[in-house]
């Protein structure tokens, strides 16, 4: 990117290959998290984006848009809001099963963590396939919200997951292959 915070956010990433399994090429965001710079740059990038635009709820995806989501949430006045894999929300919850690359999985919301009509916002560390943010679009519009964009660091574009995703807008600082 032209921004020289997002050359070192970039420089920060570990690329870890044949993890968890072969053939995968995986984006380890831990080592941005060591540098407290990066780390800071890399949240200040996307409050730059979304503060001043009304986003009243930031919808973090377990595990790591539990990393990202609550300092953004934070510093641009919203609420932040888990979506969480099954059976770790006590209280009442709406789900959404999406499909992997091999088998299923699930997100999960509380009702009644969102209300209808609000502005939100989807952050992920990685968009691969899409499925994931999918989901998770698909929990907060059926509370009645509206999604606002998601919002990642890294997206593999060779996955077409931005396909998948509806229209909406995607923000990401960087692109992997
Ligand atoms: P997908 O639903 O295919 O877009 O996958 C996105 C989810 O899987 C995100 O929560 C990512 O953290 C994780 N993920 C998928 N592929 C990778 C990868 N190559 N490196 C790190 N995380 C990944």
């Amino acid at each position: 990117g032209e921004d020289p915070r997002i050359r070192d956010i970039m420089s920060r990433i570990r690329v870890v290959p044949d993890f968890p399994k072969p053939g995968i090429m995986f984006q380890d965001i831990t080592t941005v998290l060591l540098d407290p710079k990066a780390f800071k740059d890399a949240i200040n990038l996307f409050v730059e984006r979304y503060k001043g635009r009304n986003i009243s709820v930031v919808a973090g995806i377990e595990a790591r848009g539990f990393i990202f989501g609550p300092p953004i949430a934070l510093a641009i006045g919203a609420k932040f809001v888990p979506l969480r894999k099954p059976g770790k929300l006590p209280g009442e919850v709406i789900s959404e099963d999406y499909e992997l690359e091999y088998g299923k999985d699930c997100l999960q919301m509380h009702v009644g963590a969102v209300e209808s009509k609000e502005r939100a916002l989807v952050v992920d560390d990685l968009i691969a396939t899409g499925g994931t943010l999918c989901a998770a679009m698909n929990l907060l519009e059926r509370a009645g919200a509206e999604v606002v964009e998601c919002a990642c660091l890294i997206e593999l574009p060779d996955l077409k997951g931005r396909e998948r995703l509806k229209g909406k807008p995607l923000y990401v600082l960087l692109e992997a292959h």
